[in-house]
C-alpha cells in the first residue's frame, strides 16, 4: 500500500459538495507539468467517510487502496502545492474520504503528471473556448492561470455550466480575468436559474442548447470556424458526445496525435 506522500495545506468549501483543495509534497519536489494535465490522488478503504456521505458500494474489499485522477487547477508555474477542483460524488468510493481530510491531514500523491489535454498543439495563433460541466473548469483553471497573459494575441472563452450560481466554483477570479484582460471572455450558465436566492439575469439552459442558441458569436462579433477556434470539452460524458456532435457538424473534427483537429476531449466518467 503506498506512503501517504502529500499534506492537505488548504481546504476552500465552495459551495456544498464542491471544494478547492490544495496538496503540498511531502519532502519531494513537485515535477514539472503542462497545464491541464491531471495528477492521482488515492486514501486507503480505512480511511474515514465525510458525515454527508451514503453508503458506498458494500463489494469494496476493507484492505483496497483507492486511486482516482484529478486535473490539476494551479498554474504550472506555483512549484510548492497542487489545487484540486472537486465535486463529492456521495455514494463514491474516495470523494467522500477527500472531503473529511483537514488542512494537517495526509494523503497520497502520485508524482507522475501526466495527460494530453492540453494547449501544447494548438497554434499560438488560434483562439480557443473552454467548455465545462462543474469541475470539468479544473484543467481551464491551470491554462489560464499559467497561459492567459503569455497568449495575448489570440481569444479565449470559458463557458461554464452549473446548476445554481453557488456551483460556479471559480467565478470571482475569472470575472477578474475578464476585467483584466481584454482577450477574456466569462460566460456561466445556469440549468436551475428558479431556485436562485436572487433573481439570475444571466445565461440559461444546458450547454449543447446554449451553445445552439449562437451565444459566443454573438459576444466575439464573428462565428467561430475550424480555421480560426480550437474547442476544449471536459466533465459530464453526456454534454461531451452532444456538444462534440454539433461542433462535427459545424465542420470541426477530433484532434488526435495522427490527425489534427480542433475538438480536445477531457471524460471525467
Ligand atoms: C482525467 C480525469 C480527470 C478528472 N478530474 C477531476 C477533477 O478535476 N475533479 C473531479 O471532481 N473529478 C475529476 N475526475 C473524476 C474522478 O477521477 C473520479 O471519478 C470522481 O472523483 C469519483 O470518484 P469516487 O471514487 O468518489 O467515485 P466512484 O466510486 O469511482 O464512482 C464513480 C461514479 O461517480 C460519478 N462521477 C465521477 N466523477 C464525477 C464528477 N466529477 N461529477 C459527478 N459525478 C461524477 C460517475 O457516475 C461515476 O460512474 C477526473 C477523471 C478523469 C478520468
Amino acid at each position: 500500500m503506498p506512503e501517504a506522500n502529500a499534506i492537505v495545506t488548504q481546504r476552500i468549501d465552495s459551495a456544498p459538495g464542491l471544494m478547492v483543495l490544495r496538496v503540498a509534497p511531502a519532502g519531494w519536489d513537485l515535477p514539472a507539468f503542462l497545464p491541464g494535465q491531471f495528477a492521482v490522488l488515492g486514501l486507503p478503504t480505512s480511511a474515514p467517510r465525510s458525515p454527508g456521505s451514503e453508503p458506498e458500494d458494500p463489494a469494496l474489499p476493507p484492505d483496497a487502496f483507492l486511486r482516482r485522477a484529478y486535473s490539476i487547477a494551479s498554474s504550472s508555474l506555483e512549484h510548492q502545492y497542487l489545487e484540486f477542483y472537486l465535486v463529492e460524488v456521495k455514494n463514491g468510493a474516495l470523494t467522500p474520504r477527500i472531503f473529511a481530510l483537514k488542512p494537517g491531514d495526509k494523503l497520497w500523491l502520485g508524482p507522475k503528471f501526466t495527460g494530453m489535454f492540453t494547449l501544447d498543439e494548438v497554434p499560438l495563433e488560434q483562439n480557443v473556448v473552454f467548455l465545462a460541466t462543474g469541475t470539468g473548469l479544473a484543467p481551464y483553471m491551470s491554462m489560464l492561470r499559467t497561459h492567459l497573459v503569455r497568449d495575448g494575441n489570440r481569444r479565449f472563452a470559458v463557458i461554464h455550466g452549473a446548476r445554481n450560481s453557488w456551483d460556479l466554483g471559480y467565478r470571482d477570479e475569472l470575472v477578474q480575468m475578464q476585467r483584466l484582460a481584454p482577450n477574456f471572455l466569462y460566460l456561466p450558465v445556469l440549468t436551475r436559474p428558479a431556485t436562485e436566492l436572487a433573481p439570475w439575469t444571466g445565461h440559461t439552459g444546458r450547454l449543447p442548447a446554449f451553445w445552439a442558441k449562437g451565444a459566443l458569436e454573438q459576444a466575439w462579433g464573428f462565428r467561430p470556424g475550424p480555421a480560426d477556434t480550437h474547442f476544449f470539452l471536459c466533465g459530464n460524458p453526456d454534454m461531451l458526445t452532444t456538444l462534440q456532435g454539433q461542433l462535427e457538424a459545424e465542420g470541426f473534427r477530433e484532434h488526435t496525435k495522427k490527425v489534427p483537429g480542433q475538438i480536445h476531449l477531457e471524460k471525467y466518467w
